[in-house]
């Protein structure tokens, strides 16, 4: 069943109505909202979660959370005794905002996509502060390039941590100490379904099928996320997690580039070969139409001329069918909901590509599979 567009209402436990929950619009997979509803103990069960990922990795009661977020963060009941303190860093706002928001706040711990942590550490660092106290830095939402993690990491001088989560299905995965993403395996049932349709639990390459099993209000089963992922058996040695790993999100599948001759495929090799260039602190690849490719990237200051060139002969080594153009761009602007797609694709007329789904294979992204 498809669940763009629709209230959602319909796909309510017996007993729950839009009254007693409370909504949580996403923009899912394709940029379309969908909006998922929770019980009072679901969210009660979401709190715990998340507080789960901070303790998981390295939250002392004393640290100081800045959530890097569009909206406040529910308050947790601890902080009046002076215990995990919230600051909110508001990130709809201006980058002015944000950086006072983050310097009152003082933060040792941080929380936030990585592009909005990375804008303010750019203006910390362009005007010259010195941020010490950080220790940890949280990441969650899309992936960044290992120059960029880098770059925020060195100047914090701090740890890396991850979590993939979303907010239809709450923490997928987190980092243990050896800074492996297991899979959260008691509380999902997590499967892969592979490029030729069969189907696997915790293991391999393909889209993500996500089943949540404490959820009341509004349960889904074997939901499509819409990302694909690269999942492994577990051969951590930390021996605080014994679950499968996940060694990569690939990306959302429906953000695939379109050859001139219609063949459809996952753009990633290409940002990989962009991303090599340790000059590219940001990217993202824009398909306006098919056969062709708009490569922005943000480059260092210091980055030699010429290297714009050098990324174009990169991304044509290994797309070679592809018309390619190369743009070195001021910034890179994020979707409404705060994230920067990597790979964008766009038809003519500007709007998100269809999704490529082939008559026999009718689900669709954000969507519940039959069972
Ligand atoms: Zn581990």
């Amino acid at each position: 069943m498809d669940l763009h567009g629709k209230a959602g209402d319909e796909l309510l436990a017996t007993g729950f109505t839009a009254e007693n929950t409370r909504a949580a619009t996403t923009s899912g997979s394709s940029g379309i909202p969908i909006t998922i509803r929770n019980s009072e103990r679901d969210l009660g069960y979401l709190r715990a979660t998340y507080l789960q990922d901070m303790l998981s990795n390295g939250l002392r009661p004393t640290d100081r959370i800045a959530y890097f977020r569009v909206n406040p963060f529910l308050r947790h009941p601890l902080e009046r005794f002076g215990v995990l303190r919230n600051f909110h860093i508001p990130t709809s706002r201006s980058l002015d905002e944000q950086v006072a928001a983050f310097l009152a706040a003082r933060p040792t711990f941080l929380i936030g996509f990585p592009n909005v942590i990375r804008s303010v550490v750019d203006e910390l660092r362009r005007r010259g502060v010195e941020h010490r106290g950080v220790r940890t830095v949280l990441f969650g939402g899309e992936r960044l390039s290992p120059t960029a993690r880098a770059h925020i990491l060195d100047y914090f001088g701090a740890a890396h941590r991850e979590v993939y989560a979303s907010v239809e299905v709450f923490t997928i995965a987190r980092t243990c100490p050896r800074g492996a993403l297991h899979l959260r395996s008691a509380d999902l049932v997590v499967e892969v379904e592979h490029e030729d349709g069969t189907v696997s639990v915790e293991d391999g390459e393909g889209d993500i099928l996500i089943t949540r099993l404490h959820s009341e209000a509004m349960p889904l089963i074997r939901y499509r996320l819409g990302d694909r992922v690269r999942i492994g058996p577990n051969d951590c040695p930390c021996g605080v997690a014994r679950t499968p790993i996940v060694r990569e999100v690939i990306g959302r599948s429906q953000d695939r580039i379109a050859g001139a001759d219609g063949r459809r495929y996952y753009g990633d090799f290409i940002t990989y070969a962009v991303q090599d260039f340790a000059e590219v602190s940001r990217m993202q690849l824009v398909q306006h139409r098919s056969g062709s490719v708009e490569v922005r990237v943000v480059l260092a200051h210091d980055a030699r001329p010429g290297m714009t060139a050098d990324i174009r002969d990169s991304v044509l080594r290994v797309a070679p069918d592809l018309e390619v153009t190369v743009l070195a761009v001021q910034e890179i602007a994020p979707e409404p909901n705060g994230k920067i797609k990597i790979v964008k694709v766009l038809d003519p007329s500007g709007d998100p590509a269809p999704p490529d789904v082939p008559p026999d294979k009718p689900m669709e992204k954000g969507a519940v599979a039959d069972v």
